[in-house]
């Protein structure tokens, strides 16, 4: 009878996987053994060739949904006539990089119906869970992954939940925070002195007339605190902006089921697979006309983002409430968002009405991801939930050294690199605020924790006051490892050369806000060729200055004046751009450039957008970052229109021509989606120039700018025709988020 090793990696660990082989080898009649270790999961097994056969095929397909088989190999091994049954046995231990706990996923199907079904024993249960989803990442203490690590200790299992957990046939077996209403986590509703109003199914009703009334509800979802409303009330939303100090930022809204969201969303079938998968994201999905949620939820956007109820709680929630409900991070803007009980209620009793918790403790903070589908596939515009901490292979980094990378200063992740895997923390957010950089310190702690390594050396940005500058320089003493300081665009690069396994040399076309640059001025226009740890700047924007600094992130009318300074010296604003400014602002700054007074000079393209979208009088000033820039793609739209010209003299592109171009296109009157929609087409045609000059086949996209879906189709395009290979961001976001992982690529190599 013919035995088989089989070797199984991807996704097999903590998702039931072991169990999943072990009910199928039992329905194949085979005999043999299943087991973990570091790099995935052992099956031997032992049958009749066809039944072998078949059993091959189901392990790859008759699988738990958050489980993935990325790779199997097979080798032939002695029949054992001794055979018989089949065991799961305990893991083996060692190996380099510790097995890796899966993400925190959404509730599976089953659980649904079970919460569903009258008669169940977790019937209405907010905490039901399973081996194929539930909090993991979250409520982890420390390794090994098992119940008394996690905070599910503090919860012994009844006699119920015991049998469950320790049957392999089970699909609790082993769900380590399996729980039911006799054993398990119980809602709260608090008031905001922290006073007990309700308990359990009360509390819920009591959150539901809170929401339907139009007041604010703090909910402890699974990686933190949120605050819900109503979506559909416009007074509902504006005061929760009002309590937020959050103007006109977007906020996600959560739908009761798919049926209510593809009524207010136009839906395509790759984004209402994601929507249900165990990753359950926010979707960048465009709203339809009339949808049931009001304006003021995501002011001029085409686009809404939009999601399920991803746990047992939010689903009863929602069901009840039965409307959309606008589900956004229990912060105040720049901070990150609250996770323990005390904490949530001294930072958010400004914003919330009532607290709806409950007695299950969250160990991290795990924001919501965010993605977007547009042409050839989605992109992940904030990696959290769902995604962290798994680790993804970078090919060529087997044997270089460990390196954790600290990255950027908005929008923060932590990376490390250990053996051609690559973990990136969750997004952290921004790391303006002491919470903020408190949070970057103990995420550090947490990643070398979790997976029991060290490092051999530390990776930053070259800026000497972000946070996580500090915090490596701090480390790198007290440990006593070398510090490498990586350019931030060279960063953007190599971290999207590093996800398609592209080693260079490769132009890197890095385009986002400002990012400090070699040469000590601010970078963000930039073409690069990039070879391992070393770049050549091929190309960027000529630098125009931007009057009083940093003000100039959040007034695009700086920009516009400091560009229009710079090419045509001084004089008095163009008519369009004139109401931005109010007595004698005007004339301040143009003194403030005259004088070269605290006006550092940028190659930015992200400020050449905000420039453009002051001009055409679409954001003088930015209720929030990139508002000018969407405001100019949604502008555009679909429409195609002849570029502006670029004056390119080695590879330094002169706006000049470009803003002749659309003063003059203002002048004739021509209405802001042509200028935005002939900007756009320019930029990809300096795209072109640069990658062309460059002349490498290979060019990779990233940076801020890129999250632009317009620009990024156009560049695409436009590459892509002229015979070159276009590399974007997949796996890790083309924002700041991918600094840490370009950081620790180039740190390996250096
Ligand atoms: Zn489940
Ligand atoms: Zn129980």
């Amino acid at each position: 009878m013919p035995r088989l090793c089989i070797e199984v990696q991807g996704v097999v660990q903590g998702v039931g996987f072991r169990p999943s082989v072990y009910r199928l080898a039992l329905a194949h009649g085979l005999t043999g053994a299943v087991w973990n270790h570091a790099r995935g999961v052992t099956i031997e097994a032992q049958g009749g060739a066809t039944s072998l056969e078949a059993f091959l095929r189901a392990i790859q397909t008759d699988i738990p949904p958050p489980a993935r088989v990325a790779n199997l190999a097979c080798v032939d091994l002695p029949e054992d006539p001794q055979a018989e049954g089949f065991r799961i046995l305990a893991s083996d231990e060692g190996g380099d990089i510790r097995p890796v706990v899966p993400p925190d996923l959404a509730i599976c199907p089953a659980c649904a119906e079970e919460t569903d079904t009258p008669g169940e024993r977790r019937y209405r249960y907010p905490f039901t869970n399973c081996t194929y989803c539930g909090p993991r990442y979250s409520i982890i203490a420390s390794l090994p992954y098992d119940r008394p690590h996690t905070s599910m200790q503090a919860f012994p299992m009844c006699p119920a939940c015991r049998r469950e957990y320790s049957d392999p046939l089970d699909r609790r077996f082993h769900a380590q925070p399996i729980a039911c209403p006799v054993c398990g986590p119980h809602l709260t509703l608090r008031r905001l002195d922290g006073g007990s109003l309700s308990e359990g199914e009360d509390a819920l009703h009591e959150a539901v007339v809170a929401l339907q009334e139009g007041r604010v509800v703090a909910i402890k979802g699974l990686g933190g605190f949120q605050l819900l409303v109503d979506a559909t009330s416009a007074e509902a939303v504006r005061r929760l902006r009002d309590r937020k100090r959050r103007e006109e930022k977007p906020f996600a809204v959560m739908f009761p089921d798919m049926a209510s969201l593809a009524a207010a969303c136009e839906l395509g079938e790759a984004e209402r697979a994601l929507l249900a998968s165990p990753e359950a994201p926010i979707l960048l999905v465009r709203r339809r006309p009339g949808a049931q949620v009001t304006e003021g939820i995501a002011p001029g956007n085409p686009r809404l983002g939009a999601f399920l109820p991803y746990t047992p709680l939010h689903r009863l929630l929602l069901a009840l409430v039965d409307r959309p409900l606008v589900c956004t991070s229990g912060n105040l803007s720049e901070e990150p968002m609250a996770f323990e009980d005390d904490e949530a209620l001294r930072r958010l009793g400004t914003l919330a009405d009532v607290f709806l918790t409950h007695n299950r403790p969250i160990l991290r903070p795990v924001d919501d991801s965010v993605m977007r589908v547009d042409g050839d596939g989605p992109t992940l515009l904030r990696r959290a939930r769902g995604f962290t901490p798994l680790a993804v292979a970078v090919a060529g980094f087997k044997g270089a050294p460990t390196v954790l990378a600290f990255g950027a200063h908005q929008k923060a992740t932590v990376s490390l690199l250990h053996q051609g895997q690559l973990v990136m923390s969750q997004h952290l957010g921004d790391l303006m605020s002491l919470q903020g950089a408190d949070l970057l310190a103990r995420t550090v702690e947490d990643l070398l924790d979790f997976f029991g390594v060290q490092p051999d050396r530390l990776a930053c940005d070259l800026h000497p006051d972000y946070a996580s500058t500090r915090l490596a320089e701090r480390l790198s003493n007290e440990w006593d490892l070398p510090l490498l300081r990586v350019q931030h665009h060279h960063a953007h690069g190599a971290a999207c050369m590093a996800e398609h396994g592209l080693k260079g040399p490769a132009t890197a076309l890095a385009w986002d806000g400002t990012g400090l640059g070699s040469d000590g001025t601010l970078w963000g226009g930039e073409a690069l060729a990039i070879k391992g740890d070393r770049f050549e700047r091929v190309g960027h924007l000529r630098p125009f200055p931007l009057p009083g600094g940093e003000a100039a992130v959040r007034e695009p009318r700086r920009s516009a004046c400091g560009l229009l300074w710079s090419l045509r010296g001084s004089g008095s604003p163009p008519p369009t751009l004139a109401p931005a400014f109010d007595g004698p602002e005007w004339n301040l700054l143009q003194s403030m450039l005259a004088k070269g007074l605290h006006s550092p000079v940028t190659s930015s393209i992200g400020r050449l957008f905000d420039a453009v979208a002051a001009l055409t009088s679409l954001h003088a000033r930015h209720g929030f970052e990139g508002q000018a820039a969407m405001a100019l793609e949604f502008a555009a739209g679909d429409r195609v229109e002849s570029p502006y010209a670029w004056d390119l003299k080695a590879g330094m592109a002169n706006p000049s021509l470009l803003l002749e171009g659309v003063l003059s296109d203002l002048a004739a009157g021509q209405d802001v989606a042509f200028i935005a929609a002939r900007f756009h087409t320019s930029l990809a045609d300096l795209a072109l120039a640069w990658t062309e000059l460059s002349g490498l086949p290979d060019v990779v996209l990233s940076g801020g700018c890129f999250q632009n879906a317009r620009l990024t189709g156009l560049v695409q395009a436009k590459l892509t025709d002229a015979g070159f290979r276009v590399h974007r961001h997949r796996t890790f976001p083309p924002n700041d988020g991918c600094i840490s992982l370009g950081q620790a690529v180039v740190a390996a190599l250096g």
